[in-house]
């Protein structure tokens, strides 16, 4: 579904991604953890063209691009792939719950408002937001329920893959559980997500695969029962070690 190759990435001398290679099987979870400025994010950015990788391949579903050269066409045909679900929601503050979910239907696939609404409730229920709820504006929900609508919202397009830049980092700690169930559940209906998390339990248990990044570089990658519980390399163990 995702295959990317020799992925490379400077913001300046910061040479961020130095020939990243990520693979991600359809129905496929993917956790992608590491040390902070290890790269997670920009790789993440890099799949949709967030940013404008310097070098490499990206393949998602039967779309390729080969930066630093490609069309605009070609960069819309991948943006297409996926949906990318941020630390910080990055909810529309002006328009309700059902309208975040609801505005890249009506404005970017055109799909008639009713349609539209009854997709985006049905997803909202879906990710356990009550009726009322819905009708909300974020600023007056929780940060687990702010999530959660950006989780739907990334539902709507019917993107081959998600991808997810750490969830819960921005969550009060009793708020954390909520969205990773949410997540757990898409996990269980083989949704195709790559996830950056410090949430280890959480990866160990939803991750087909898991990937340590360090400076800018793949260190490790396999499934968790290696990576989490038996990683080869030092920096990978010094990394969890660090995290208790
Ligand atoms: P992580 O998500 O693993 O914490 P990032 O991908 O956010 O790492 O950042 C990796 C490195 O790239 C860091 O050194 C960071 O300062 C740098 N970086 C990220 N985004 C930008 C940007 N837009 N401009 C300049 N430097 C950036
Ligand atoms: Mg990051």
């Amino acid at each position: 579904m995702i295959d990317v190759r020799g992925l490379r990435k400077s913001f300046g001398k910061n040479l961020v991604l130095d020939g990243v290679d990520l693979q991600v099987e359809q129905g496929d979870v993917v956790a992608v953890i590491g040390p902070s400025g290890s790269g997670k994010s920009t790789l993440l950015r890099c799949l949709n063209l967030l940013e404008e990788p310097d070098g490499g391949t990206i393949t998602i579903n039967d779309v390729t691009v080969n930066p630093p050269r490609y069309t605009a066409k070609e960069a819309h045909a991948l943006r297409q792939q996926t949906a990318m679900v941020f630390q910080s929601y990055n909810l529309f503050r002006n328009k309700t719950a059902l309208q975040n979910v609801t505005e890249a239907l009506v404005v970017g696939k055109k799909m008639p408002r009713k349609e539209a609404d009854e997709t985006g409730r049905r997803l909202l229920t879906r990710v356990g937001l009550s009726e009322d709820t819905i009708q909300q504006y974020p600023i007056t929900l929780s940060g687990g329920q702010q999530q959660r609508v950006s989780i739907a919202r990334a539902l709507a397009v019917r993107p081959k893959a998600i991808l997810l830049d750490e969830p819960t980092s921005a969550l009060d700690p009793e708020l954390v559980n909520e969205v990773l169930a949410v997540i757990r559940t898409l996990a269980q209906e083989h949704t195709t997500m790559v996830i950056v998390t410090h949430e280890m339990a959480f990866a160990a248990e939803v991750a087909d695969r898991v990937v340590f990044m360090d400076g800018g570089s793949v260190v490790e990658a396999g499934p968790p029962s290696q990576v989490l519980a038996a990683p080869r390399h030092e920096r990978t163990r010094r990394f969890l070690r660090e995290l208790g």
